[in-house]
């Protein structure tokens, strides 16, 4: 009996050592492990967990698995974790871990409760793969799938990815989108007469190419042997804006493609054909818009290639109109066909006090252009920097003669200057060097600027007010109210008047909150010291509103319209 008891207890002890060596040798396979106490205290690991984690066993023994953390997850996805692990007894899945060297890693992590018999947890045990490699290949895997091998562009499936992503944004924000299709002219002949390699390095040059001409939250794709997708969004509210951007980029990325390549040993010249297509949100469906864009990129061929092409006709012929303006305009400044009008501005008696020189384009077919369409035009062409020299000389050289009128001498004139031509580096020279010429008197100049030439270098704005400044020329903040004003620039500015915008005079017997502005406008030029004009002054009423809330100049259609040269001179005989 007792020696059975022997034998048993014998046999017992030597099956609690065999599976205390299986746990043991267990415990030492390829998986990384860990075992806390129920409070998360660390009571062990293996030989891996040390090899992949950097860390000892006395290193780790009594922290936390905080430890490990790599700070690529948040909160919430520890919380998950945890809540899993409370109500199901475990976890697994792929985290972010990091390595003792400070390296992050992904590893497969399994998380196991253990529990004693009354069911209570009182351990857990952590089980680990190191996933690097696999998560590499994996990265690889999706590169393939995802990206031109040749040119490291993305491809079709990633394009579409994007556009349906571009929809959804432009659906939420309101604004274009553009898709361009661009096909290589006479690729074909390059692969056929040149092989294959000479063709592969022309593709990847042109790649490189059209990767600088747009920005990187464009998306440039090749999509198939030499057809290229160029997304550009974000790109305006408004279709004509966004269709003038297109146009621009288009432009850049033909004159860029037809600049020579260099394949191996010869030089080589190509050309592309673009279509071009807007969208805006999900008002055309993905299928569509590449429809479009080829069907335009067809058009462009069919023009003769080395050409871009609008989808809509219509967006087509604004486009076109406008290039052609744009070619008229470089021509008019070139024959002189611009001439100054004179608007008059009156003080509080109804005396006129002086003038607004404005600008007018008589176009030989068109007939008079308004500013308003020429402007911006000539802002951006940089067609203002001439068109502006030419229209501050006229404005001198109008007031030298005016000067010698005993009715006119007294008159100042006031000038816009444009923002691109303020802010360049000359202009403070430029001026001085028309008022040496013509020998004006600085006093009777008065230039026009905007609020929003304050925006871009408020330091060199100032510089350039003072140089002119001391010289005796006036300024007056022009459509004042209408920008982005902050008071703090405002009383930075050597300036001497402001001139109400007309779009709230037109409406300060209607509209309170446009009599409120009005209002605060004369109240805050008076506080700066400064004198104020209202612009678009064009009934009695509006004049008599004017008055009562204390501005004591004004311009508009109630007085005169802008009146030419000879026009305004007798204009000025009845005072
Ligand atoms: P702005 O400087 O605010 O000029 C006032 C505009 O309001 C002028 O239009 C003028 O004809 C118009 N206007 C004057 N009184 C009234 C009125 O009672 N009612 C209405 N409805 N309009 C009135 P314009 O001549 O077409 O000029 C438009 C804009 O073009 C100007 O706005 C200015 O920003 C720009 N511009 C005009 N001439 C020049 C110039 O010589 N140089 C530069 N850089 N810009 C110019
Ligand atoms: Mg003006
Ligand atoms: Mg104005």
């Amino acid at each position: 009996m007792f020696g059975i008891k022997v034998m048993r207890d014998h046999h017992n002890l030597k099956q609690a050592e065999e599976k205390q060596l299986i746990a043991a040798i267990a415990f030492e396979s390829q998986e990384g492990m860990m075992i806390t106490d129920a409070s998360g205290i660390i009571l062990h690991v293996n030989k891996s967990f040390t090899e992949t984690t950097g860390y000892t066993i006395e290193e780790v023994k009594g922290k936390t698995a905080a430890l490990l953390k790599s700070g690529r997850h948040n909160i919430d996805f520890y919380h998950d974790m945890w809540e899993t692990i409370n109500r199901t007894g475990g976890w697994q899945g792929e985290i972010w871990d990091r390595r003792k060297n400070g390296e992050e890693y992904p590893k497969l992590l399994t998380i196991s409760a253990i529990k004693n018999k009354e069911g209570v947890t009182t351990h857990y045990l952590g089980t680990h793969f190191d996933i690097t490699e696999r998560k590499a290949a994996e990265e690889k895997i999706k590169n393939l799938a995802f990206f031109d091998q040749l040119t490291g562009l993305p491809n079709r499936i990633l394009l579409l990815d994007r556009l349906r992503q571009a929809m959804s944004a432009s659906s939420r924000n309101g604004r274009y989108g553009v898709l361009m299709q661009l096909n290589l002219d006479n690729f074909a002949l390059v692969n056929v007469t040149q092989g294959p390699d000479i063709g592969d390095m022309l593709l990847s040059q042109v790649a490189q190419r059209l990767t600088r001409c747009t920005h990187e939250c464009d998306t440039v794709a090749r999509i198939n042997g030499d057809e290229f997708v160029v997304m550009l969004t974000g790109l305006s509210t408004n279709e004509i804006d966004a269709a003038k951007i297109s146009e621009e980029v288009a432009s850049k990325i033909l004159a860029l493609l037809s600049v020579p390549y260099q394949l191996g040993d010869e030089t080589y010249r190509s050309t592309g054909s673009i279509g071009v297509t807007l969208f805006r949100g999900h008002l055309a469906t993905i299928a569509d818009l590449i429809k479009q864009a080829d069907l335009a990129m067809h058009k462009a061929k069919e023009a003769g290639r080395n050409a871009c092409r609008f989808f809509d006709p219509q967006m087509e012929s604004l486009v076109i109109e406008r290039a052609a303006l744009e070619k008229d305009l470089h021509q008019a400044i070139v024959e002189k066909q611009f001439l100054l009008h004179y608007q008059p501005q009156v003080g509080d008696d109804g005396h006129l006090t002086g003038a607004e020189a404005l600008v007018r384009w008589e176009h030989p077919q068109r007939g008079m252009v308004s500013p308003a369409d020429f402007i911006p035009m000539a802002e951006e062409t940089g067609l203002i920097l001439p068109l502006g020299k030419w229209i501050m000389e006229t404005a001198c050289a109008q007031l030298v003669l005016w000067a010698s009128h005993p009715k006119m001498k007294h008159l100042t004139l006031a000038v816009n200057v444009s923002a691109r031509q303020f802010h360049h580096a000359s202009f403070a020279d430029q001026v001085l060097a028309i008022l040496q010429s013509t020998g004006v008197d600085p006093q009777r100049l008065k230039l026009e600027l905007t609020e929003g030439m304050m925006v871009e270098d408020i330091e060199d704005v100032i510089e350039k007010m003072l140089v002119l400044k001391t010289r005796g020329i006036a300024f007056s903040l022009d459509d004042f109210g209408t920008g982005f004003s902050s008071l703090t620039y405002l009383k930075r500015l050597p300036l001497d008047q402001l001139k109400i915008d007309q779009s709230f005079v037109r409406n300060v017997l209607t509209d309170a909150n446009d009599a409120g502005i009005t209002r605060a406008v004369v109240a805050l030029a008076q506080s700066l010291g400064l004198d104020v004009i209202a612009e678009g002054v064009e009934t009695e009423a509006q004049r008599n509103f004017l008055a009562e809330i204390g501005c004591r100049a004004y311009q508009g259609y109630l007085f005169s319209r802008p009146l030419s040269k000879e026009n305004f001179e007798v204009f000025a005989q009845q005072f």
